[in-house]
């Protein structure tokens, strides 16, 4: 007899949840992930997670710190896992703040422990390294748990983006504009239809071949929050709840959002050059294809000349490079197109 491979015969996740998953009711605990370390002969890496819980309803999951250096996700799913109250939810709200917990802890991109970069792990595995055990460990337990996943991202310590929520271009078309509705009532100053340069091993791409509603975001970056930005992501997460109707009321929204798509990876705007990068535009502006965005200087001596970059299309700067120090390969600009209207994906 044949067998097809399934999830179901991987070996169980290491990692065990200290929180009861049925159980109704606010529950703050941790994924405890053994790790043995010299510190600790029996350690454990312990990831918070809160789940506020009542009756039966569509579950959101909601995560944050999958990049150790972004910090709206991470600092708005905190204060909202402690300000959410069970008599004000039907369903499940299960909320994540650190996701990839040692990369946060050393305000880094990726873990200081394995070089594991979560949104570049997924699906994951069980044996694995630690970061590739917590992507197994969303990959067939939380995410099979939920209907609607949110992941808060920003740009880190190297990127500076506009805020926007985005859903990705999908095969399924109905699931797209399903994701799109979630974008959209998100409430950023901008909702995009995302291309990646590379989808393959993203969270994302997880989420979304499990047939949930994924939405993401991007929230300036630089390593830091700001006023600005928390608003955004407070909002944007009970707007959230309030599109899967777990949470009652309508969503907030204060301005219109510009929508913005990307055709294709021709978007991104990689440096062949290693220099000292400087941006001729800033994030928001709008540009002409043939426009010039940033030069990037020799940085070890003078007499030699700039190289120049200059826009591939019309649209809006999406993102830049933060740090001016850049490297062959290095994205320095990312370009999206302005698009007229929300009318396709308004719900
Ligand atoms: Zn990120």
């Amino acid at each position: 007899m044949r067998v097809a491979m399934s999830t179901e015969q991987l070996p169980n996740s290491s990692i065990s949840a200290t929180i009861d998953f049925d159980a109704d009711g606010v529950q703050h605990g941790f994924l405890q992930l053994p790790y043995s370390s010299d510190r600790s002969a029996w350690g454990s890496i312990m990831i918070p997670i809160c789940q506020i819980k009542n009756g039966n309803g569509p579950t959101a999951l909601l995560t944050g710190g999958n990049h150790g250096d972004e910090y709206e996700g991470p600092t708005s799913l905190l204060k909202l896992a402690n300000s959410l109250d069970e008599k004000q939810v039907q369903g499940r709200v299960i909320i994540v703040p650190m996701t990839n917990q040692p990369a946060f802890e050393a305000g880094t991109r990726t873990s200081p422990i394995d070089a594991g970069n979560m949104n570049r792990a997924f699906p994951g595995q069980p044996y694995g390294t630690l970061t590739e055990r917590i992507a197994d460990y969303f990959n067939r337990t939380l995410v099979p748990l939920c209907d609607y996943a949110l992941d808060i991202h920003s740009g880190g310590k190297t990127l500076d983006i506009i805020p926007f929520a985005a859903a990705h271009r999908l095969e399924d078309k109905t699931q797209e504009k399903r994701c799109m509705g979630g974008a959209l009532l998100f409430g950023a100053p901008y909702t995009l239809l995302m291309v990646e340069m590379d989808a393959t091993q993203l969270y994302d791409s997880a989420v979304e071949s499990q047939g949930k509603v994924f939405v993401t975001t991007e929230l300036r970056g630089g390593g830091t929050s700001t006023p600005a930005t928390m608003a955004i992501a407070d909002r944007g997460l009970r707007n959230f709840l309030k599109f899967t109707g777990i949470i009652e009321g309508s969503p907030d929204l204060p301005q219109a959002t510009q929508l913005l798509e990307m055709e294709d990876d021709s978007c991104y705007h990689v440096s062949q050059d290693q220099g000292l990068l400087e941006l001729k535009v800033t994030i928001g502006d709008h540009v002409t294809r043939g426009d010039l965005i940033a030069s990037v200087h020799n940085r070890h001596r003078t007499g030699a000349p700039a190289n120049h970059y200059y826009a591939g299309m019309n649209g809006i700067v999406l993102g830049r490079r933060h740090a001016p120090l850049t490297e062959i390969g290095d994205v320095i600009v990312v370009l999206a197109s302005v698009v007229g209207g929300a009318k396709d994906y308004q719900i």
